[in-house]
């Protein structure tokens, strides 16, 4: 009793945010079951609230009190968290909210983030429950590690923040098209693949991107904007030329992916290379021309990380700060971190280590 009650360690303080309706809808029955009594076992304290609808996570984010929380985390597919961190960008303490540390608890059908952060802790590639259970042992654990964000701009002039990917053509298509077979869980993927090979398309398009190093001097920036994150100081306005230390390439794809983390989904370990903070975008492309069996071969190989290795000339891979994609092929679907978004000129930035994620 002499104790003040200030100087007692306090239990961490976590809100955890549950869309029901991700992947199979399994979430909050696999939370119960499963979860919950593993993070109250090891002295955290919560608050569980489901979303109710799109966007419901992002407008909670916006208005909650920061001192409140030790971090926030999605129960869901990469959606939610990707909902979350724009939230807490569009905030007019963004500088101090993106610091919030964010975690993701895997229960949708895209668990990009959840397959990265269990391979960085060095488990086994996994899926579904078990997944699940690997990350909420590393969530217990705590420990955070500096995250990436790349600022993705649209024609339109919208910019949002993205931890994943930018994805046009044949991944975009699949995980757009596969969206009706929801109820199978990751296997719609796998589903989905199929179906889109039997018709294989290539898009045209111009893929301009400045490497690492190279002419890093300020292009004057495209973002002036303080309120609503940091500016971009690496890009020029989409109306404008990309800057002549920018490299360009015009051709037929059947792919254009820029991702920043290790997986494209949890059995998809697409970039092998990539860490949470490595400041990098992977621009990464097949070229038309490839045939369906060497696609096959690649996204058979993507599983174990193997792809690389095939040495397939149509497969390129450059590391750079900052991409512009303008599709030439007037029809098609652009995702972010696996949601759509307007079709049409995009560009992006890393800012690196902008964001703080649980890791374990
Ligand atoms: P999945 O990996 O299965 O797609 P996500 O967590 O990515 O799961 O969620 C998919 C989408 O569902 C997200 O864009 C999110 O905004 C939206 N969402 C969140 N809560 C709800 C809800 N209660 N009802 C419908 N959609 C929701
Ligand atoms: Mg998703």
């Amino acid at each position: 009793s002499d104790i003040a009650p200030s100087l007692l360690p306090r239990p961490r303080r976590l809100l955890l945010l549950l869309n029901p309706f991700g992947g199979r809808g399994l979430a909050l029955q696999w939370c119960q079951t499963h979860v919950l009594p593993m993070i109250t076992e090891a002295d955290v304290s919560f608050n569980l609230i489901q979303t109710e609808r799109p966007n419901h996570a992002r407008e909670l984010v916006k208005g909650i009190s920061l001192a409140e929380w030790d971090g926030i985390v999605a129960i869901s597919g990469d959606g939610l968290l990707y909902e979350v961190l724009n939230g807490l960008m569009e905030r007019p303490d963004w500088e101090q909210a993106i610091k919030m540390p964010v975690g993701i608890l895997p229960s949708g059908s895209g668990n990009a983030l959840a397959g990265a952060i269990n391979c960085n802790a060095g488990l086994e590639q996994v899926l579904g429950l078990e997944l699940l259970l690997n990350c909420a042992v590393l969530l217990c654990h705590a420990g955070v590690a500096p995250l990436d964000l790349v600022a993705v701009t649209t024609a339109s002039g919208a910019r949002c923040f993205s931890c994943l990917s930018v994805a046009w053509g044949f991944i975009s298509d699949v995980d757009i098209e596969s969206e009706k077979y929801r109820h199978m869980g990751a296997a719609r993927f796998t589903l989905g693949t199929l179906v889109r090979l039997a018709s294989m398309h290539t898009y045209r398009g111009r893929l301009s991107y400045l490497p690492p190093g190279l002419g890093e001097l300020p292009a004057g920036g495209a973002g002036e904007a303080r309120v609503g994150g940091p500016p971009d100081e690496l890009l020029v306005p989409l109306g404008q030329p990309v800057p002549v230390s920018w490299v360009t390439v015009e051709d037929d794809f059947v792919l254009v992916l820029a991702i920043y983390q290790s997986h494209l989904g949890a059995d998809l370990f697409a970039a092998p290379f990539a860490r949470f903070d490595d400041g990098l975008v992977h621009l990464c492309f097949i070229k038309a021309g490839i045939s369906r069996a060497a696609l096959v071969r690649l996204f058979l190989a993507m599983e174990k990380g193997s792809h690389f290795e095939q040495e397939c000339p149509h497969l390129v891979h450059v590391p750079v700060r900052a991409f512009r994609l303008e599709p030439l092929t007037r029809k098609g679907i652009l995702t972010v971190d696996g949601e759509r978004v307007e079709y049409g000129p995009i560009q992006g930035q890393v800012h690196r280590g902008l964001a703080r994620l649980v890791t374990g």
